[in-house]
Order: C-alpha cells, then sequence, then structure tokens
C-alpha cells in the first residue's frame, strides 16, 4: 500500500471521519506529497522525460514545463500501450488494463490507464464512504444493501491487455469479491448475479434476491440514477414472473446462467406464496407511487447519483421512492476516484463533493463565469469534445487549496496511472471548504452543447428549459420519462429537436397528447433558453420554432441498447442529452408519435451593448 493511502479498520466509524478530517486538514501538504510521489515514480517515462530535462522536477518545474492535454494529446502514448509496445511510456508500473470511459473519441470509448496499485485507491474511496454514512443514518448494520451493480463484457487489445469499464474492473477485482463481509456491505444481490454477463438475467435475480429479502433491506440504489430507474420499470415489466418463482420455490426457465441459478436457489430455498402474495399485491396497485418504499418498507434511502444529467431523474425518482431521501455519495471517473459527499442527507441540488487529496494531483482551470458569458464552448455531443474558448488564461490554473467559493472551473488531474495534466472534461463550482479541502458542485461536462447559429446550449441549460415546460403537462397527467436533443440542420434555418418519452401518471389515464399543450411546452423551452438563443430565434431568425418529438415509451431502453452495444456499460450509462450518430436518431425518429413545434417567436429584447 501506497503511503498516501492510510490503512484502517473499515468498521471502525470514529476512525474512518478522523482519516477524513486528518485528509481534508492536511489538504495542502497531502496533495504536495502526491505529487512528489507520482513524480519521482513516473520522471523517468518517456512521455515526462519529453518535459524534464534530466529527470529533474519540482512542483514549479512541473507546472511550467508539462503541458496541460487532452485526450487527442495522450491517445498515440496509450494507443502504444494498448499496442503492447515499450513499457516506461506513461507509467513505471505496470499499466494492467485500460478501463473504457463513457466519453468517447472518433465514435470510440476512451481508455485510461490503470495499475494494480490503483485498485487499493479505489478500494480505499469506497472505504471511506461507510463512515461518512454511518454518521448520519443510524443502524445501518442491522441489515442489508440492496444494490443493482452489473458488468459488461471486456475486450482485450492487440497485445493482450484487458480493456472494460471502470466498475467491471472494480467487481471482478478480488478487492470487491474478498470485501470483508462486515457489518455494512452485506448485499441481497449474491455476487455471482453481479457478475452475470447477460444484462437481463443478472437483473432479474437481483431484483429476485432483493425481494426475497425485502424485510431485510436498509437501503437500495444502483450507481447512477438511470440505473436504479431501468431496474424499477423491469420490475414493473417482470413481477409477475418474480412473484410466480418466490411463490413456487422455483427459477423461471429463462435465468440459464448456471452461476446465478444457483445464487439465487441459496436464496430462494423453499415456496413463499405469503411473500410473493404481498409483493403482488403492491405491483398490482392502481398507481406506482411510492412503489420503492413499499416493496422495501425498512429502505432508509435511495442511494443513486443524482447530480450533472442525473437530476433530471429526480421527480421521477421521488415519484416512485415515496419520500425516501435520494443520495448521492461519490463523484468518480475511469480516470480516477475523484470525491465525496461528507453530507449525504441534503437535498439533491445541494449536493458537493469534498475532493478527497490523496487520490490524484488536482489542478483546475478557471472558466468564466455561468453569469458572464456561457461555460460551454465548441460542439459537442456523446461525449465527444472540441473546443476550449470557453476557458480563461492556462496561466490562471490553480491548486486545489487555492480555488475561490463561487468560481467555475475546469478539473484538471494527475494521477498515479500515467495522466498527466490531464483535463477530465468536468465543469465544477466551489460551493465551500471542508478544513482545507474545497466541495465542489458538480456543474456540467464541458461543451455538451446544441448549437444552430452562435447559440450554445449547455446540458445545464436545457435540463432547466425542460424542467420548466414539463410542468405544463401536469393537467394532462403526463410524465415525463426520458429526454434527449438534437439540432437538426436538415432544412433551413436548422432548429432543435426534443424527444420526448411520456407516460401517464397513472397506468389506467389516457395517453393523450394535446396539441395546445405541447406547443406551450415547445414555447416555453423557448423562452427558457438563453439570450443568444432568443436572439438568433426572435430577431436574427437563424434558427427555426423548437419542435418536440413524442416517441412511443420503451424508446429511451432501446436508445440505451444501441449505445451499449456500442461500447457504453450499463452501470455507467448516461442518457446522451444530445444525440447525433444517426443510428442514435433513427431510433428515436422511428418511434415517433407526435410532432409538436414552438408557434410563437420567445421573448427578447436587445441588452444595452451587443457586440455579438
Ligand atoms: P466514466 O469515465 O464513464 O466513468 O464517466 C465519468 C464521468 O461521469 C465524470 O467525469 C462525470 O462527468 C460523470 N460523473 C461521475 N460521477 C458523477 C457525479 N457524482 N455527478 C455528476 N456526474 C458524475
Amino acid at each position: 500500500m501506497q503511503k498516501t493511502i492510510p490503512s484502517y479498520d473499515p468498521n471502525d466509524t470514529d476512525a474512518g471521519l478522523k482519516i477524513l478530517e486528518d485528509l481534508t486538514a492536511n489538504a495542502e501538504q497531502i496533495q504536495q506529497q502526491v505529487l512528489h510521489e507520482i513524480l519521482s515514480q513516473n520522471s523517468g517515462t518517456e512521455y515526462l522525460k519529453a518535459f524534464l530535462v534530466d529527470g529533474r522536477f519540482s512542483r514549479q518545474i512541473f507546472k511550467n514545463k508539462v503541458p496541460v492535454v487532452n485526450y487527442e494529446d495522450i491517445k498515440p502514448f496509450i494507443q502504444r500501450i494498448a499496442d503492447g509496445q515499450s513499457p516506461d511510456v506513461i507509467s513505471s508500473q505496470p499499466i494492467t488494463e485500460l478501463l473504457t470511459s463513457s466519453g468517447t473519441s472518433e465514435g470510440q470509448p476512451k481508455l485510461m490507464p490503470s495499475t494494480a496499485q490503483e485498485l487499493d485507491r479505489k478500494t480505499f474511496f469506497y472505504n471511506m464512504l461507510v463512515p461518512v454514512m454511518n454518521k448520519y443514518v443510524e443502524g445501518l448494520d442491522e441489515g442489508k444493501g440492496m444494490y443493482l451493480l452489473f458488468i459488461k463484457p471486456e475486450i482485450k487489445t492487440s497485445s493482450g491487455l484487458m480493456a472494460r469499464p471502470v466498475l467491471t474492473s472494480y467487481y471482478k477485482s478480488q478487492n470487491f469479491r474478498n470485501r470483508p463481509y462486515n457489518k455494512y456491505n452485506i448485499y441481497t444481490s449474491p455476487d455471482d448475479t453481479i457478475l452475470c454477463l447477460d444484462s437481463k438475467q443478472s437483473m432479474y435475480c437481483q431484483l429476485l434476491c432483493g425481494l426475497i429479502q425485502r424485510h431485510e433491506v436498509l437501503r437500495v440504489g444502483a450507481v447512477f440514477a438511470s440505473a436504479f430507474l431501468r431496474a424499477v420499470k423491469f420490475l414493473e415489466d417482470h413481477f409477475k414472473e418474480l412473484c410466480s418463482d418466490i411463490r413456487t420455490g422455483s427459477v423461471c426457465d429463462w435465468i440459464t446462467d448456471s452461476g446465478c441459478r444457483k445464487a439465487v436457489m441459496a436464496i430462494l430455498k423453499d415456496p413463499s406464496p405469503e411473500l410473493a402474495d404481498e409483493i403482488e399485491r403492491e405491483c398490482k396497485g392502481e398507481s406506482w407511487e411510492g412503489i420503492v418504499k413499499r416493496l422495501w418498507p425498512r429502505a432508509k434511502y435511495v442511494e443513486v447519483i443524482v447530480t450533472g444529467s442525473m437530476a433530471q431523474y429526480i421527480p421521477t425518482l421521488e415519484f416512485y421512492s415515496g419520500g425516501l431521501p435520494l443520495v448521492s455519495t461519490m463523484y468518480a471517473s475511469s480516470e480516477c476516484y475523484f470525491g465525496i459527499n461528507l453530507n449525504p442527507n441534503c437535498d439533491p441540488s445541494d449536493v458537493s463533493y469534498t475532493l478527497l487529496p490523496n487520490m490524484a494531483y488536482f489542478e483546475f482551470l478557471p472558466v468564466a463565469d455561468k453569469s458572464h458569458d456561457e461555460i460551454s464552448g465548441g460542439s459537442q455531443c456523446n461525449g465527444v469534445e472540441n473546443g476550449d474558448h470557453n476557458l480563461e488564461s492556462k496561466d490562471q490554473i490553480v491548486d486545489l487549496v487555492d480555488v475561490q467559493i463561487g468560481q467555475y472551473y475546469e478539473l484538471v488531474i494527475t494521477t498515479f496511472t500515467g495522466l498527466y495534466r490531464y483535463r477530465v472534461g468536468d465543469i465544477l463550482m466551489v460551493t465551500g471548504f471542508h478544513n482545507k479541502a474545497p466541495q465542489f458542485r458538480f456543474v456540467q461536462r464541458r461543451n455538451v452543447v446544441l448549437s444552430i447559429d452562435t447559440d450554445k446550449t449547455s446540458e445545464e441549460d436545457l435540463l432547466k428549459a425542460v424542467t420548466q415546460a414539463k410542468q405544463l403537462l401536469q393537467p394532462s397527467n403526463l410524465l415525463l420519462m426520458e429526454y434527449t436533443s438534437y439540432a437538426d440542420t436538415s432544412s433551413i434555418p436548422g432548429h432543435y429537436v426534443l424527444f420526448w418519452e411520456l407516460k401517464p401518471r397513472y397506468n389506467d389515464d389516457p395517453f393523450e397528447l394535446k396539441t395546445p399543450t405541447m406547443e406551450e411546452c415547445c414555447s416555453e423551452v423557448e423562452d427558457c433558453l438563453d439570450y443568444v438563443y432568443r436572439r438568433c430565434r426572435n430577431k436574427d431568425r437563424s434558427i427555426g420554432a423548437l419542435e418536440i418529438r413524442v416517441v412511443r415509451m420503451g424508446t429511451f431502453d432501446v436508445l440505451m441498447d444501441h449505445c451499449v452495444s456500442q461500447g457504453s456499460s450499463v452501470n455507467q450509462y448516461k442518457t446522451p442529452r444530445c444525440v447525433k450518430s444517426q443510428g442514435a436518431i433513427e431510433i428515436l425518429d422511428t418511434r415517433v408519435i407526435g410532432r409538436f413545434f414552438s408557434s410563437r417567436l420567445p421573448k427578447w429584447e436587445p441588452l444595452g451593448l451587443d457586440s455579438n
């Protein structure tokens, strides 16, 4: 274990909290120690040798000489690692696998290097979540967690190196499989159901185990909110079959994975007609409102990430979870695990993550303040990045402890695994400090935009506008389940298209699309979009009327399956808020059941001096 990773007993809440206090109180020293450790290990690598003359290094030399880079800059090095060429390209420690990120480069997932030691760092990170939850929620050791976790297939590079998503790597690791079965990490899902490659069988078996043990479950969750809601939907579609299995004490025939069958049978044991009746009664009710609370009555919270693009799921989660708190515990990526939420009880809109200073060396590129300028620049779709003109000067890059409250930054990391001053692509805003360690609200991924003319609409802008517009659906009892967007330039002028998947609030409600309501939704979105958009649309007429295309229920599941087939993992999947690929657009377009356009121009008034 490296010295920047303290060892302690994860069962000891006080010891864990003390470590967090020490880490955050000594953030500056730890950051310097981390950088020193990384550079002393790796100054002889081919990558760093190009910048550090004679292998000499100091923090200042590092900052002066080593460039801030994007994925495209390091891709040739990563490719050489994938091809098995020359060790010591970027890291003195062997790169043991490549982690496939949900961000893409030229249509392919980005590949992030990882080392054996990195697993210990991640394990430390996960262990740190336990004392924080225990501090706020009592009695978590008196039951189990129903976490729906999935893996996806791995691929081997030409040199035989494994390439897989970070969570697949973690769940398959000895660190996860041999995790101490202490009181706090007993899950209802047997490892064999999590490690089943068939995501449908995995989901079915995990839900079955979760239902059988429903009275022992104290918390439920998945990694991202979208995955949890997908499980709720799966349950809606399969509850009869699940109940039948519980009633008869047998597993249905289509569960063919022997590991899954065996693991489930060990839990199912005997027929339980009463339990099956109880569950079926809840599922057959008039509405699924509060279903999570009803099926798992002892659950104290739902643990899912609901920040960033996941925020749009909050209302749906609230609908299903029956008032259970939604807890976002961590902020992490394939490149590195970043930070944890030290106040897990807070409202989802107030979530901030405290970056743990021993995870990596963190630097921050200031980004123009949202209130003065748009954060987003360039055009991006599905994680393909492009352009950086929103950044203030790269000379203004600051260290972790020097960030300013209220300021927006792009995160830049130097890791133990061979990434040096790498731009993650996430925009964060500083909300405060815990001791010396800053806390950040996740704002958005860089450059996630829709653009037709000079307008630049970020994911956050779109979410706000959609959130506002969907209020207009309330009288018609329709719920917006999912949305994405697309800049349609097939006609002149181009226009924004939003794809909406709607669902009646109650199963018996009619599904009726009222043209005036839908047109008003289009207009409301436009009214909520930013100044430049409204100017282009109203004054310049360089943008056409915004369109909402309502798609059949289940369309976004097909979109997800498509994305997963293209390399996204089920755990890490996030609905793209903007689609560009022909395949994705076709999936959406062939399922359209109603098209509506804004029938009026959005409000716009010139602002003093308009230099645009
Ligand atoms: P991946 O590389 O596929 O693991 O995706 C990592 C990215 O997911 C991060 O860089 C963020 O953009 C996003 N992400 C991860 N955790 C969170 C979080 N807690 N809140 C918002 N976005 C997150």
